[in-house]
C-alpha cells in the first residue's frame, strides 16, 4: 500500500467525528476552517455551534453587523478572522453563492491556498491539496526533509509534495486523513510512533531524526508593549471606547488607558485611583502585553477623549472586548 492508500485505510478507524463532516454545505465547512484555525478542536466546535445558531447561512451572517460577530468571536483572538469572515459573507452574497472552485474561492477576503483548498475539496470534491501545520509535520518527518517550512522554497516544495500525493478520486477524505493524522498520531511533541501505520517506511523513524522536523527558519520576534488601564467608574456608568484600525484588537472595544486621559485628569487620577493588579501577562502572536490595572471612582466627572462612551457595567456583554480586558474586568465585584 502506498502512503496515500495507509492514511485513508487510519482514517476509516481513527477520523474524528466532528459536525462539520457531516456536511457539504460550503459555508459550515468555511465557518469551521476559519474557526479552527489557532483554535484547539473542543473550543472550535462550541464556536461553530453558536456561528451557526445564530447565523444558520451565509446570508444571516452577511446582513450581521461587525459587532455582532466581533462579540460572537470573543474569547477567540486573532479578530481579523471575524472580520474577513463577515467581509467575505457579503462577497458571497453579492456573488449570489459560493464560488465553486479554488481559484474563485480564494477571491474571497481571508481565503487563503490552506481554506481554499479545504473548502473545494470538502464541499466541491476539487482535488486541491491541503497545506497546514499538520501536513508539513507528517510530510516533513515521513519524507525526511530539512527545507525549512517557513521559507518560500520549502512551501512550493510541500504544497507540490502535497498535490501530488492526493487521490484525485477522494481529494476530501485523504485532505481530512491526513491533518487528523498529524494531530492525533504524528504529533508535534511524543507522535505515536509505535502505533504508526506509516512507521516502517518513515524516514525520520529510522533515521531518528523525528524531533529535528519539521525545520523552521526564522524566530518569531516579540515585542513587549505595556499598558495602565483603568476602570473608571462615575454614576453608575464605565468609560469604554473601541479600538481603531492600524493595531491590535481593531473593532473591539476597551477601557480607557492612563495616556489617553488629559492632564488635568491625569493627575487626580493618580492620586484618587486605586491599584488592583501590576504586570498582568497576556500573550499575542507577535506581541508581549504588560498591563496594570486601576479602578477610579472619580469625584468629577472626568474629562476624556471624544470617543469614549460611558454605558451601565451590565450593559458590558453587548460590547466584543479583547479577552485581556475581560479578565481585567471580572476582577471588579458587580
Ligand atoms: S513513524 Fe512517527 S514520525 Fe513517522 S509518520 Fe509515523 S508517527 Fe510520524
Amino acid at each position: 500500500m502506498d502512503f496515500a492508500a495507509i492514511l485513508l485505510q487510519w482514517f476509516k478507524k481513527n477520523g474524528r467525528s466532528l459536525p462539520w463532516r457531516e456536511t457539504n454545505d460550503p459555508y459550515a465547512i468555511w465557518l469551521s476552517e476559519v474557526i479552527l484555525q489557532q483554535t484547539r478542536i473542543t473550543q472550535g466546535t462550541s464556536y461553530w455551534e453558536r456561528f451557526m445558531a445564530q447565523w444558520p447561512t451565509v446570508n444571516d451572517l452577511a446582513a450581521a453587523t461587525e459587532d455582532e460577530v466581533l462579540k460572537a468571536w470573543q474569547g477567540l483572538g486573532y479578530y481579523s478572522r471575524a472580520r474577513n469572515l463577515h467581509t467575505a459573507a457579503q462577497q458571497v452574497v453579492e456573488l449570489g453563492g459560493f464560488p465553486q472552485t479554488f481559484k474563485d474561492l480564494k477571491t474571497l477576503k481571508g481565503v487563503g491556498d490552506y481554506t481554499a483548498a479545504a473548502i473545494a475539496s470538502i464541499a466541491f470534491s476539487e482535488p486541491a491539496a491541503v497545506v497546514d501545520g499538520n501536513v508539513y509535520r507528517v510530510l516533513s518527518r515521513y519524507y525526511s526533509i530539512d527545507t525549512p517550512v517557513d521559507s518560500t522554497k520549502g512551501k512550493k516544495e510541500f504544497q507540490a509534495l502535497a498535490q501530488s500525493l492526493l487521490p484525485t478520486n477522494e481529494p476530501a477524505d485523504y485532505n481530512e486523513a491526513i491533518m487528523d493524522f498529524g494531530a492525533v498520531q504524528c504529533t508535534p511533541t511524543s507522535p505515536r510512533c509505535n502505533t504508526c501505520p506509516l512507521c516502517e517506511t518513515c524516514i525520520a523513524f529510522r533515521e531518528q531524526r523525528i524531533n529535528e522536523l519539521p525545520v523552521k527558519s526564522k524566530k518569531v520576534k516579540q515585542r513587549k508593549r505595556h499598558f495602565t488601564y483603568l476602570y473608571i467608574e462615575y454614576e453608575g456608568k464605565i468609560a469604554i471606547h473601541q479600538r481603531g484600525a492600524g493595531d491590535i484588537w481593531q473593532g473591539l472595544w476597551e477601557l480607557p488607558q492612563a495616556e489617553q486621559l488629559t492632564s488635568a485628569t491625569d493627575n487626580v487620577w493618580k492620586t484618587e485611583a486605586q491599584p488592583l493588579q501590576k504586570g498582568v501577562k497576556h500573550l499575542l502572536t507577535h506581541q508581549i502585553l504588560l498591563a496594570d490595572f486601576y479602578l477610579w471612582h472619580p469625584k468629577v466627572h472626568p474629562q476624556l477623549p471624544s470617543d469614549f462612551i460611558w454605558i451601565k457595567r451590565q450593559n458590558l456583554d453587548n460590547y466584543a472586548l479583547p479577552r485581556l480586558i475581560e479578565i481585567l474586568i471580572k476582577e471588579i465585584p458587580t
